[in-house]
């Protein structure tokens, strides 16, 4: 199986861009998923708040109920109307906790507890109301201690409400759980210290028969208290730390622990008998002790808000980063595939085409290649030099082709005329008679000497003599066409080989003579050149070498001589004649 690289990568890089964008997509789907988680218990921290201040109102509006049953018969306008705007303020509160309540199953059961809640605070009201309708001299004891049993019970259920909102916010957000108990820890002990008050205002205002039952209470809320303060002094601080939670602490601890506390222990210990200032006196005297435990429960609400919102920005900030961290991979993964198949693939098939085109002998210039890349660069020089190499190469070739031409050609030539020389000549007649011996004319061949040259040598001197025989080679040359091989025999005698009979060779002869007689020769003007001619024709399929047809035409040659010269002869009556008996 043949692969392709770059198949291969272009898959690589769909699958890298592919687990990419689905790694991408499990992180923005994570992120976003607690992004929105961190934004429904942000949600659910301040419905969770908003409990714990109403949790609180309920709490706090015992002070005002506890001054009104067991203030002195001349402040009960004035203590009416402060518990009177105390019960406005709870009830705001209250509303603004199940204005935030939602509409699901859920949210249901949780609405159930704040209609009970309302029902609780109703019925803890309505016995305080009670108690204030009676004259002062009636409302101590038990009407007092149920009224504000009754308001325990209503803070009870503003507690189960703070808890069942508590819970939800964990669930919705685990990293909320410790806020959440701290903040539970810090309405507790709200709560808890108030009712410690409740218990002493019920002291203050009972006959000492329950006084041994009331004590008991006090206690268990003292070590619930202690156990509260630990829970906070101990965890709170170091839980949110540079959140100014400690100095919160501190300042609890100064003035409830070691203010209102003892404050309160004092009280609680006087005896029926000895001077103890009555319940509304009591309360203006202990609750603003309770008021760092507040600013304690703000300050811890505050600093979970905090901690949900930097968790909701922190998740935000992931899915903007897996957002673009995604589009970045998938962007650089496609980027580098299309620099593999624009600066790699492609001038590698480019390439490719120029081998097989310098292979196929065409050695012209390529469109000039544009790279950046310094390998594909040098690749293409490569191939340049290669087809410059090439090039030379052919020049080469072609050179040694023509040189050889040029020796054969010399090889074939006469060096004074230019003619064929006897090599050449036998070459042609080889051709010739084998084209006539297979189905071609006769063949003739004429041969010629001329008359007197010696003469003419001795006359105007050697030089002339060969300039003599350059100019009949010229003239006769052009003369015979391009059917006849013209080549020189030897000193000045010229040999004729052509195509036809007896006559058409007797009247070709007879026509070069004529032709012979016109020769001007540039360096003796004048002279006039005479030659005698000897022809013999070969039939086809006689076999006759060249070599036994120019002994033939020598002897007819040497019989226009002898006869008288410049003439032609093309036939011998006088049989074998003896060769060359006349100087030629
Ligand atoms: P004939 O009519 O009987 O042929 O008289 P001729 O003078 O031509 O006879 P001969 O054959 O005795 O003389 C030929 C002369 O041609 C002899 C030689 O010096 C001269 N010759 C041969 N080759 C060359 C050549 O290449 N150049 C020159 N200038 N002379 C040559
Ligand atoms: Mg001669
Ligand atoms: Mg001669």
């Amino acid at each position: 199986m043949v692969i392709r690289i770059q198949h291969l990568q272009w898959l690589g890089g769909v699958v890298a861009a592919a687990a990419c964008l689905a790694l991408g997509v499990l992180s923005l789907h994570a992120n976003l998923s607690d992004h929105m988680r961190y934004r429904r218990a942000g949600e659910q921290l301040q419905r969770f708040h908003a409990s714990l201040i109403a949790a609180t109102s309920v709490s706090a509006e015992r002070g005002p109920a506890n001054s009104a049953m067991g203030g002195r018969e001349e402040d009960r306008a004035i203590l009416a109307a402060a518990l009177a705007a105390r019960r406005a303020l709870t009830d705001r509160d209250i509303a603004v906790a199940e204005a935030q309540i939602g509409r699901d199953a859920r949210s249901q059961a949780i609405a159930q507890i704040a209609r009970q809640l309302r029902e609780d605070l109703a019925a803890g009201r309505a016995a305080v109301d009670a108690v204030i309708a009676r004259p002062a001299a009636y409302r101590g004891g038990a009407p007092t201690r149920q009224a504000i049993e009754a308001m325990f019970t209503a803070a009870d259920t503003a507690g189960r409400l703070r808890e069942a909102l508590g819970h939800d916010a964990v669930l919705e957000a685990s990293e909320l759980a410790s806020d959440v108990i701290i903040n539970t820890v810090a309405g507790a002990l709200r709560e808890e210290t108030g009712r410690l008050g409740s218990f002493v205002v019920m002291k203050l205002t009972s006959d000492e028969a329950v006084h041994p039952r009331l004590d008991a209470a006090i206690a268990t809320t003292r070590t619930r208290i202690d156990m509260l303060r630990a829970a906070l002094r101990n965890y709170a601080a170091a839980f949110l730390p540079g959140t100014g939670l400690e100095q919160a602490v501190a300042t609890v601890e100064d003035t409830y622990f070691r203010g209102a506390l003892p404050f309160v222990e004092r009280i609680a210990a006087l005896r029926s008998d000895e001077p103890r200032p009555d319940a509304d006196t009591f309360t203006r005297l202990y609750v603003p002790g309770m008021k760092p435990v507040e600013e304690l429960r703000d300050k811890v609400a505050a600093a979970s808000r905090v901690t949900i919102e930097k968790l909701s920005h922190q998740s935000y900030l992931m899915v903007l980063a897996s957002l673009l961290l995604t589009t970045v991979a998938v962007l650089a993964i496609l980027a580098i595939a299309l620099v593999f198949r624009d600066g790699l693939f492609r001038p590698l098939m480019t390439a490719h085409r120029q081998v097989l085109r310098i292979a196929n002998g065409d050695l012209s210039d390529p469109p000039r290649q544009q790279s950046a890349s310094a390998e594909v660069r040098a690749m293409f020089e490569g191939l340049e030099m290669l087809r410059l190499q090439q090039r030379r190469r052919l020049e080469l070739e072609e050179e040694q082709m023509r040189l050889s031409e040029r020796l054969r050609h010399l090889s074939r030539t006469d060096m004074l005329t230019g003619l064929l020389n006897r090599r050449a000549l036998q070459e042609a007649a080889d051709h010739a008679f084998a084209a006539s011996d297979a189905g071609g004319g006769p063949m003739a061949v004429i041969l010629f000497d001329i008359d007197h040259f010696k003469a003419i040598n001795d006359g105007h001197g050697h030089g002339v003599g060969d300039d003599v025989l350059r100019a009949i080679a010229e003239t006769l040359g052009a003369h015979l066409g391009p059917e006849a091989a013209f080549g020189r025999h030897g000193g000045e005698e010229f040999i004729v080989l052509l195509p036809g009979d007896e006559d058409e060779a007797t009247a070709r002869a007879e026509a070069l003579r004529r032709t012979l007689e016109r020769v001007v020769v540039a360096t003796a003007p004048g002279l006039t050149v005479t030659g005698s001619f000897g022809v013999a024709v070969r039939l086809p399929g006689s076999g006759l070498p060249l070599e036994d047809l120019v002994a033939v035409a020598d002897r007819r040659l040497y019989l226009a001589k002898i006869a008288g010269r410049n003439r032609v002869c093309s036939s011998d009556p006088l049989g074998p004649l003896p060769r060359r008996a006349v100087g030629n």
